[in-house]
């Protein structure tokens, strides 16, 4: 969606919001210089992390040593343990690029995000999973189902049937679960309740993402997600994963391309080019994990809200805005979720209306319209950032491999529903490589919506496993 263009003029609002416009303005825009350094550190980095020493970029091995055919086909259960949703997905690969899909979404208690007792959320997935075959499958089934396991965090694994939790990430925070297999937690609480389903494979939501769009789209060159959180997979070639010398069964040769998933989320934590500011600085220091996810927490949705309320708790401080209103509720971290600075860059209106109710609404805050055409810029600058420093992964990665023309499939809520990100991400591409169509759809390489990777994804890399296991191979 194209943001509506800002008809509204600036000549009322007050000098001293200039002047903090031209503040924000300064501290939120990412020249192409920056962009094009933040890539050039961004592919050393990458590197770092495929090397034996590591480095601050996981780059994590997934173990999917094949590039799908499109030709898979079969019954796959599928799951995707999401922030808001788990989702259950039924998937029929047709073994001709095309699939057949039926969902049903369980919404995960909020709780769940931080329960001191790991069972229940897996138990709920089990749960959940139960309801969801007693549904599909009323005559029981006469051998375990398949299931792929799509898990949206930084998972350890040394094969496809096991992810060992590095640490949580956007917001989520389980003891005992960190330094586990959560493929193992999953499958006890299936035994427990009789369910006959076995995990096959673990599959993070990019390296999903990534299968689910070569299966129908062979131009495909990584899966992203701009979401609540962010990150990437795509193809290495096995002799360039330094860190698996000597860990390579006979029948994975050195030839072969395995999927990587970077979780580059934790990009430059050791805080070398991003231009962070103070609000970027107190975000970190205040979550739950410190001196993680650098990137992830200047460009994803879990975080977009927040900076801005951060900066709009910073001027109520200073006397500058909202004087004599309630702020209880601004005060509160992470009241604003993603929605809030979309819904606002949505709104049409000179005066700003939407954004008026939406203050009221969410945050029992009456804004002036000068208040909200400052509010307005400081979303525009945010979102933007985001989008801007987002994509220098992806010239990165694209640089790296040398892959000067294809197809980057993107999925996620920011991806998807934020006002404007597609224009801006592409826009900033192209700064960096200096591209010069005038239309985004005929850049090198483009930016487009994949298909359901957790779902289509997670069970075209199980058809996959299974197809190597009846082979007889690792
Ligand atoms: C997680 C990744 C995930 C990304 C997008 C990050 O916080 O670490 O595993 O791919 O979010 O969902
Ligand atoms: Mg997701």
């Amino acid at each position: 969606k194209k943001p509506p263009a800002r008809k509204g003029s600036m000549a009322d609002v007050p000098k001293e919001f200039l002047e903090k416009i031209a503040e924000l303005e300064k501290e939120f825009s990412v020249s192409t210089e920056q962009l094009k350094a933040i890539t050039k550190h961004f592919i050393s980095e990458l590197d770092k992390g495929l090397s034996k020493q590591g480095g601050n970029i996981p780059m994590i091995p997934t173990w999917v040593v094949d590039y799908p055919t499109g030709k898979e086909s079969g019954d796959y259960l599928a799951i995707d343990l999401g922030g808001t949703n788990l989702r259950v997905v039924l998937v029929k690969l047709g073994g001709d690029r095309t699939f057949d899909t039926t969902q049903s979404k369980y919404k995960l208690p909020s709780a769940l995000r931080t329960t001191k007792n790991p069972d229940e959320l897996f138990g709920f997935i089990a749960d959940s999973l139960k309801s969801f075959v007693d549904e599909q499958f009323p005559e029981g089934v006469s051998a375990a189902l398949p299931l792929g396991f799509t898990f949206s965090f930084p998972a350890s694994q040394t094969k496809i049937n096991q992810g060992i939790l590095q640490r949580w990430t956007k917001g989520f925070d389980i003891p005992n679960v960190e330094g586990h297999d959560v493929v193992e937690l999953l499958q006890k609480q299936l035994k427990t309740r009789n369910i006959p389903i076995e995990v096959v494979a673990l599959v993070n939501d990019t390296t999903g993402t990534l299968v689910a769009s070569l299966y129908t789209d062979g131009e495909t060159k990584m899966g992203v997600i701009f979401g609540t959180g962010v990150n990437g997979a795509y193809y290495e070639q096995v002799s360039d994963i330094s860190k698996l010398e000597g860990k390579l069964a006979d029948d994975i040769p050195s030839s072969f391309p395995m999927a990587i998933n970077c979780e580059y989320g934790s990009f430059d934590n050791e805080n070398a080019v991003l231009p962070r500011t103070k609000y970027d600085l107190q975000i970190d220091a205040e979550s739950p994990r410190p001196n993680q996810q650098a990137y992830e927490k200047m460009s994803s949705g879990y975080y977009l809200g927040e900076v801005i309320r951060l900066v709009l708790v910073d001027y109520h401080k200073q006397g500058l805005i909202f004087k004599d209103q309630d702020v209880t509720k601004l005060n509160t971290p992470y009241i604003m979720d993603t929605s809030f600075p979309a819904r606002v860059e949505e709104d049409p209106f000179e005066n700003l209306e939407n954004t008026d109710e939406l203050l009221q609404k969410e945050l029992g805050i009456n804004a002036t319209v000068q208040e909200r055409k400052l509010i307005r810029r400081l979303c525009e600058l945010v979102g933007l950032r985001a989008a801007r420093l987002g994509v220098c992964a992806i010239s990165a990665i694209c640089q790296k491999r040398g892959y000067e023309a294809g197809h980057i499939a993107a999925d996620g809520s920011v991806f998807k529903l934020y006002p404007g990100f597609q224009e801006n991400a592409a826009e900033a591409l192209r700064d960096i490589y200096g591209w010069t169509p005038a239309k985004k759809e005929d850049y090198p390489i483009t930016i487009i919506a994949a298909e359901d990777g957790s779902g289509v994804g997670a069970a075209v890399i199980a058809a996959l496993t299974q197809k190597r296991l009846a082979a007889g191979k690792s």
